[in-house]
C-alpha cells in the first residue's frame, strides 16, 4: 500500500499508487471525492486502504493535519 506525492507548481497531490480506478491528480472533481489540507489535494483509495492501515497500521500513512510529506524533488511540503 503505496501512496505517491505529485507536484504541479505549488499544488501537491496525494494519490494512492496502483489504485483500482485512475485518478484526476489535480482535480477536485476526480470520482474518490479528495479533500484539501492547504496547498495539498488529498485523494481516497478506490480499494479502501485506508480503512486497511487504520486497522492494521502501515508505514506509508496518509500525512496527518499537522504532519509533512516528500515531494518528487525531495522538498518537504507541511501541512498547517
Ligand atoms: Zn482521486
Amino acid at each position: 500500500m503505496m501512496w505517491k506525492v505529485i507536484k504541479l507548481g505549488k499544488r501537491v497531490a496525494v494519490v494512492p499508487n496502483g489504485d483500482e480506478q485512475p485518478h484526476s491528480d489535480f482535480e477536485l472533481t476526480c470520482n474518490c471525492n479528495p479533500r484539501v489540507e492547504g496547498m495539498i489535494l488529498i485523494h481516497n483509495a478506490f480499494d479502501g486502504r485506508e480503512e486497511l492501515e487504520a486497522q492494521y497500521g502501515s508505514g506509508n500513512r496518509l500525512p496527518s493535519s499537522n504532519s509533512c510529506v516528500q515531494d518528487n524533488s525531495h522538498e518537504w511540503v507541511c501541512v498547517q
